[in-house]
């Protein structure tokens, strides 16, 4: 390799200045590679001379080569670049979270598929549409315009109507770089999370009514038979019949409640082949003595025994609601049919009676909590109106459903539909 000290002066002084230039080359190409090379070859260009041309040409060829590899550089920030702007878009783009972008003037920059959804807004988007075309509540648009003003963040619980009436919770932030460059929206719906809030409020403000009346019924009538009653002993049998009374409603509604939340809250247990005729049978059992104090006939038929996939106990405590249901609402020597039958590809039992009947108006709301058509009457029969409820989830957690027919004063019909163990062989 040729050392500098051995070159003519003007070949050395070329080399100083094309090294510069290299230098230059080195300064210049992170902002552009083509004044690089151009200033290399003007510097290399006074250096003249013949080594100077042999220099020129080796430099000229470094510089481009150096130049090269910044342009290869450059190309790859701008790959990753784009490689990042797709991911941030594929994340925004899969975010169950509505995300808004907007300028300074309201109109949008960026809006993903959960916020087009959620406006119900047709996409494509002309650029730069203004935020108020998509969503008209006001409270919105004030709060990013609050946000412009402060360059705060800024959340609240706002109900847009947009897309149907629904509830978000909002944050909206100024965009990194100050409130002129724009502001993000995110839009949390929480309309379903608000749903089941006030059902467990509802539920919790039932269950305290449910349990103060039957506990304010013993404690009266205790206080009554320490008064005097007691000395009276007609009436201290009667109070204490009530108290006793009582507290098994309470003892039913508090059962009836530990089923409940075990079938929410409990992980399903592992459904095993059940014999649909063996839990209607076993149900028949426990509600016989009821039905015997009735008067009411209860009949079971079965063309061909089915299995269905479920849970023992909680099947038979299904069919012993149902039965129990319609042995209570029934008539003094009215009949109740059970019946087994492969309808449509399912499993399914037909409780049917002939007893009061449920007005059409209530039809939908008795598979509700405390739902009771007359409340009086089911307070009377030891009812905690929990008795659906408990059938409508237990049937739903093994795969099936429950539906009713009813005609007011003729009778009802209660249908459980499950999935047979055999249901692949079933031809529907
Ligand atoms: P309850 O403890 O009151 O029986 P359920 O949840 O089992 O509670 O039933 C809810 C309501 O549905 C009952 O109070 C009753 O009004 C009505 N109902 C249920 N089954 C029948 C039926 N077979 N015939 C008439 N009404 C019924």
């Amino acid at each position: 390799m040729p050392r500098v000290t051995n070159l003519r002066p003007s070949v050395a002084c070329g080399a100083a200045l094309a090294v510069f230039s290299l230098v230059i080359v080195k300064i210049c190409l992170p902002h552009s590679s083509m004044d690089g090379v151009a200033a290399a070859a003007a510097l290399i260009g006074v250096a003249g001379g013949a080594g100077s041309n042999f220099l020129f040409s080796y430099f000229s060829e470094k510089a481009r080569s150096t130049s090269e590899v910044a342009d290869e550089q450059l190309r790859e920030v701008v790959d990753n670049l784009q490689r990042e702007s797709s991911r941030l878009e594929a994340i925004l783009g899969s975010m169950v979270e509505g995300v808004v972008a907007v300028d300074p003037l309201l109109r949008i920059t960026f809006l993903n598929r959960a916020f087009a959804e959620s406006m119900e807004v047709q996409l494509p988007l002309e650029a730069r549409t203004p935020l108020v075309q998509v969503v008209r509540d006001h409270d919105l648009l004030e709060m990013f315009n609050a946000v412009f003003n402060s360059g705060e963040p800024l959340q609240k619980r706002l109900i847009l109507s947009a897309g149907g009436t629904r509830t978000f919770a909002v944050q909206v932030t100024p965009l990194a770089g100050g409130p002129n460059r724009g502001a993000i929206g995110m839009f949390y719906d929480i309309t379903e999370i608000e749903r089941l809030e006030r059902i467990r409020k509802d539920f919790v403000a039932n269950v305290s009514h449910e349990l103060r009346t039957p506990l304010a019924a013993i404690s009266g009538y205790a206080e009554t038979l320490l008064e005097g009653a007691l000395e009276d002993p007609d009436n201290a049998r009667r109070f204490a019949e009530i108290i006793l009374n009582k507290a098994r409603q309470l003892t039913n509604i508090v059962s009836d409640l530990l089923v409940l939340s075990t079938l929410e809250s409990g992980k399903p247990p592992v459904p095993q082949p059940v014999s649909l005729r063996e839990s209607v049978e076993s149900a028949l059992r426990t509600v016989e003595p009821v039905a015997r104090s009735r008067g009411v006939n209860v009949v079971f038929r079965f063309a061909e025994d089915l299995d269905v996939m479920g849970h023992e106990i909680r099947l038979e405590q299904v069919f012993v609601n149902l039965l129990d249901n319609a042995i209570k609402f029934n008539r003094p020597d009215g009949e109740v049919h059970v019946e087994i039958a492969r309808e449509g590809g399912r499993a399914v039992v037909h409780v049917r009676d002939t007893g009061l009947g449920i007005p059409s108006r209530d039809l939908p709301r008795i598979f509700e909590r405390f739902y009771r058509v007359d409340k009086a009457r089911s307070r009377a029969t030891g009812g905690t109106g929990l008795g659906l409820a408990i059938v409508k989830h237990a049937v739903e957690q093994m795969g099936g459903s429950v539906s009713v027919e009813s005609r007011l004063g003729q009778g009802s019909v209660f249908t459980v539909a499950l999935p047979p163990v055999d249901s692949n062989a079933i031809v529907t």
